[in-house]
């Protein structure tokens, strides 16, 4: 659907006095930028205001791992939409948060078969948070510290804040944020991970019993750059926090549903934590839900009345409307075997930023380059030469986009992309692509070529 002029200058008018947008310096960006107007979307496109299309490579922030609008996805929403919208679990169920339970449980990773549903992928891991402090508090151990791995991104609210190991988001809260050691994660690509281990393992053995809980991303950090780091790893630090009786955490928030290859990411490790959390593909990125999944141990330790009881929930808990969704995932994951569908689009994406790496052009910007899973990412060196001082854009010349927030070698290629009808978010000067699981090949080969197109246009400026 277009939109007329005057609908058009309405929507940016309204955005520009009165949206606060996340992750954005809000000055810079009213001065200088308007926002791409996004109408519809479909499978992996985003349609524009002018019904021009865009490939969405970032799969909206991770979370659409079947394409937009996935017409089962809508019409389980629909049919639940009529039925019942909302109601609290507060001593209540309904089939889509019951049946959703049961048919999580059977496909979470060993014993994890206890379901607490939350909003988001911050509230899954705040839960799991609090878990843990309340599961020792009530075990008999005073455990109440926190590991987590440099770099971690466990979303926004002050519990996650804290795990999080990305310096820019959580310097402005430091005077607030509770006590976390963060640990090394081995460089990507580096074999030889022994000295990251012996100083995790140095930490428990001095002070094992003050730590309630490790909460890890498994084997990819989104957030952190798109980094990759051995399973083995993440198998030694499972063994080890065993050991010394802290819990594991794994956030699945981005690697769960089939991200690298697997359902889940701790299968690769061979790893079942304690807790785990799950987000973003949960619902297939049609309706925020989430949910934390533990074992019955740990809930027997809430056994034992309202004194011990956790005392936590969120009003949209369980939501039908997510959880209709959220069934119907599971239901499509089954019977289009969309994680069996990984391997060959990992296949594309592998050989395009290897490519990357060794083209004579584009290896004059491209630093490193990995690739797992329907996961895709190029580390690119800035460079002096590629500083734009553009115009203050409109929409049609939004790949204009000038100095600052916007500066450096990611958002080049970024430009670039959106010039070719790709949007091509970066983190930082990490160029990714996290696009659908069942994206069709001729898309992705799309995709992979736009990638490849604006890498090289962007390098060929140095
Ligand atoms: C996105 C993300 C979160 C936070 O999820 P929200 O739904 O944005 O709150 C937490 N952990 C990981 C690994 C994520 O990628």
């Amino acid at each position: 659907m277009s939109l007329t002029r005057p609908e058009l200058t309405a929507i940016l008018a309204a955005d520009r006095k009165h949206v606060w947008h996340p992750y954005t310096p809000m000055d810079e960006w009213r001065a200088r930028h308007d926002p791409l107007v996004v109408t519809g979307a479909e499978g992996p496109y985003l349609i524009l205001h002018d019904g021009s299309r865009l490939i969405d490579g970032n799969g909206s922030w991770w979370v659409s791992t079947l394409g937009h609008n996935p017409q089962r996805l809508v019409a389980a929403l629909e049919t639940q939409a009529r039925a019942l919208c909302h109601v609290s679990l507060a001593g209540i169920t309904h089939a889509p948060a019951a049946l959703l339970a049961e048919e999580l449980a059977a496909v979470a990773p060993g014993d994890l078969d206890q379901v607490f549903y939350s909003d988001d992928g911050s509230t899954a891991i705040e839960a799991a948070v609090k878990m843990s402090v309340q599961y020792h508090a009530q075990s008999g151990h005073r455990r109440s510290r926190f590991l987590a791995l440099e770099g971690a991104f466990h979303g926004e609210t002050i519990g996650a804040t804290s795990l999080g190991g990305v310096e820019v988001f959580r310097r402005p809260f430091a005077s607030v944020v509770f006590d976390v050691v963060h640990v090394p994660v081995p460089e990507p690509g580096v074999p030889d991970w022994d000295s990251a281990f012996g100083a995790v393992e140095r930490i428990l053995e001095a002070d094992g019993g003050q730590f309630a809980a490790l909460v890890v991303e498994p084997i990819l950090q989104g957030a952190a750059g798109m980094r990759l780091y051995p399973a083995a790893y993440l198998a030694e630090l499972s063994a080890l926090c065993r050991r010394h009786g802290v819990l594991l955490v794994a956030d699945e928030v981005f690697t769960g549903y089939g991200r690298l290859g697997t359902m889940w990411a701790s299968e690769l490790a061979g790893v079942v934590p304690d807790i785990l959390c799950t987000a973003k593909g949960f619902t297939g990125g049609v309706l925020p839900m989430a949910a934390t999944v533990t074992n019955q141990r740990v809930l027997d330790a809430f056994s034992g009345g309202r004194g011990r009881a956790f005392l936590y929930g969120h009003s949209y808990c369980g939501n039908p409307l997510a959880a209709a969704v959220a069934r119907e995932v599971l239901a499509v994951y089954r019977e289009e075997r969309v994680v069996e569908g990984v391997p060959e689009r990992e296949r594309a994406i592998r050989e395009c930023f290897e490519r990357l790496a060794k083209d004579p052009v584009t290896s004059r910007i491209v630093l490193g380059v990995r690739a797992q899973g329907c996961m895709g990412a190029a580390d690119l060196r800035d460079d002096p030469r590629l500083a734009v001082d553009g115009p203050v854009p409109t929409v049609e010349t939004t790949d204009d986009l000038g100095s600052g927030y916007t500066a450096g070698v990611g958002w080049r290629v970024y430009d670039e992309a959106r010039r070719r009808g790709a949007y091509l978010r970066p983190l930082g000067d990490v160029v990714y692509i996290t696009p659908p699981l069942n994206i069709p090949m001729a898309d992705l080969e799309r995709l992979l070529g736009i990638v490849e197109e604006s890498v090289r246009a962007v390098a060929a400026r140095v």
